[in-house]
């Protein structure tokens, strides 16, 4: 399938939108991304306890400009939704170019970059401007008239769920953040890819060996009242993804989750290895986005990120220059492809159970020994036959041993010891182990 014109279009609709932790434009997101998956969009309730956090108002924004003396707009929200500070409470009043100075944001070192800020938890206003905008537009001695006509009222907070479900009970959790406003690599391209995976993993889904939940919140009190509402299935869930800046010019980066040694670490390197010539590693860090969440100490999820220009890596991070120009379709197909290409790794990692007695089976009875010759090169260089394959698949496959943990010691994909695998597993000396 070609994911390009899934990808032109979703960022190209998605991006306008003004996105916070909650509003009417973070379910016009998840309505348009239903458009391609089949998602489930739940509201949460403004209010609701969530273990330590409580669902906020919901927030909604009319317009929002300031004024000159002479009326005119010297700001202006129509023009880009980063100009309002996130969840600015309402307010109509003139003010002082003093105290307006107070409450303009803007970065020295990016003159033209309008920064992304907000102020979810502590009621207050600002808006976010360009430093040269500041310097040709704000006067001493003038007067400023400012409008937030915004509204922050009980409401609910949208969150999209779809789960795609495969032959086992074993879950993979894919979660994106749906809670940036206008800017394309950090968070739209790896909502925009998580949608393309999903729809990937979809289409095949009578094949898949796990399951899927995709989720789609917004960053931390999102993925917390997530985990509250679903605790039972989470905490069931082993490992997974969160997906986020995959989209920029710049390098493919791997951040690994909270125990390096989980197998999603070791199959996502093998993957990167094999696809990109120089790719960062970046340890696991507390900081960073949901993984904080899942890997909390009542659920341990082991998730990693692959992207393309990491957050707080890249100069225009939550700035008005990280926008569609900045972020490219072909970096996110880049990317796209590497997920798939793990997905379908960790798709393939289960485990057998030698179900064939005492002793080694006799193989010609099953049919297997006696046309089987040749052999097969594999990677460094070492040549293993099929019939080799089979006999090390019967002596590892106890039910407790991964595919992934065996092609290690086997030096072996993972891919062509499923395939052994599931022959034998046709032959009735070996069972798939359920988890
Ligand atoms: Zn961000």
């Amino acid at each position: 399938m070609d994911f390009k014109p899934i990808i032109d279009t979703l960022m190209r609709r998605l991006y306008p939108l003004n996105r916070s932790l909650t509003g009417e434009d973070n379910r016009k997101t998840l309505r348009l991304i239903r458009e391609i998956i089949p998602l489930n969009i739940l509201e949460y309730a403004s209010g609701t306890n969530v273990y330590d956090w409580t669902v906020p108002d919901e927030w909604n924004v009319k317009d929002a400009w300031i004024k000159n003396s002479k009326g005119k707009k010297v700001v202006d929200f129509k023009e880009s939704n980063l100009h309002l500070v996130s969840y600015s409470v309402p307010i109509h009043e003139t003010m002082s170019y003093k105290k307006i100075s107070k409450k303009l944001f803007f970065l020295e070192d990016l003159p033209d970059a309008i920064p992304y800020r907000t102020s979810y938890y502590k009621k207050d206003w600002g808006f976010c401007i360009a430093k040269s905008q500041f310097d040709t537009k704000f006067m001493e001695n003038e007067k400023y008239e400012v409008l937030i006509d915004s509204s922050l009222a009980p409401g609910s907070m949208s969150i999209g769920e779809f789960l795609i479900k495969g032959k086992s009970e074993k879950e993979i959790l894919v979660s994106s953040y749906i809670c940036h406003p206008s800017m394309a690599n950090d968070s739209l391209s790896g909502v925009v890819l998580s949608v393309c995976l999903a729809k990937y993993l979809y289409l095949k889904r009578n094949e898949l060996q796990h399951s899927y939940r995709f989720v789609f919140l917004p960053e931390t009190i999102g993925a917390v009242a997530y985990l509250f509402k679903n605790e039972e299935i989470m905490r069931k869930i082993d490992c997974g993804f969160v997906i986020t800046t995959v989209g920029g010019k710049g390098v493919i980066g791997f951040k690994s989750s909270f125990d390096p040694t989980h197998e999603i670490n070791g199959i996502a390197n093998s993957v990167l290895s094999d696809n990109v010539k120089n790719y960062v590693q970046y340890p696991f860090d507390i900081r960073g986005s949901d993984e904080r969440q899942y890997s909390s100490q009542q659920f341990r999820i082991n998730t990693v990120s692959i992207t393309k220009d990491k957050y707080y890596e890249y100069s225009y991070y939550h700035t008005s220059l990280d926008n569609l120009q900045f972020v490219e379709t072909d970096s996110i197909m880049e990317t796209l492809k590497i997920y798939c290409q793990v997905t379908d790794l960790l798709d393939l990692n289960i485990k057998f159970k030698n179900t064939s007695g005492f002793g080694e089976p006799m193989l010609s009875k099953y049919d297997l020994y006696p046309h089987l010759g040749g052999s097969a090169k594999f990677h460094n260089g070492r040549e293993l036959t099929k019939i080799d394959i089979i006999l090390w698949l019967l002596h590892y496959c106890d039910g407790n041993k991964s595919l992934y943990e065996i092609s290690i010691k086997m030096n072996v994909p993972i891919k062509i010891l499923y395939e052994v695998g599931s022959e034998l597993v046709t032959k009735g000396l070996l069972s798939k182990s359920s988890e």
